[in-house]
């Protein structure tokens, strides 16, 4: 049997640490001139397009913003269906579209607090660690 590296979905906005798999982050910039955050790739300020722009790693601390049920996945969809997908608003201020797991639909609310975690999705070639949402305790 051979063991797979895991790699992430998307490695411009989530970091995994290989070592020590409960180390990922989502990751992206700060602006140095107006001190907005950007997730994601960027090589200018989305607010003021200043080029001066410094990576971050994000706390993953959010809260709920808005969510909703998605009964139709779109296609490339892996994970199972009906799901909650949920818009999180970083504690540094990006919103963040991914799916809220471990929780029922009726039991949420604007507002709760939320962490960053993942799963990993397993196929033939490689295991791909995708972040989603949950309930902060
Ligand atoms: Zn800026």
């Amino acid at each position: 049997m051979t063991i797979k590296k895991i790699v992430s979905v998307d490695p411009s906005r989530f970091k995994l640490n290989e070592v020590n798999p409960d180390e990922f982050k989502l990751i992206g910039y700060t602006c140095n001139e107006c001190d907005i955050f950007i997730f994601g790739p960027a090589t200018n300020c989305q607010k003021c397009t200043n080029a001066d722009v410094t990576p971050v790693d994000f706390s993953g601390d959010a809260t709920l913003h808005s969510y909703t049920l998605i009964k139709v996945a779109p296609a490339g969809w892996i994970g199972a269906t009906p799901y909650i997908l949920a818009e999180a608003e970083l504690s540094e201020g990006p919103h963040v579209l991914a799916e809220i797991i471990g929780v029922d639909f009726d039991d949420l609310s604007v507002g709760i607090p939320l962490k960053i975690a993942y799963v990993i999705h397993d196929s033939d070639k490689v295991a791909t660690a995708v972040y989603k949402w949950q309930v902060s305790k």
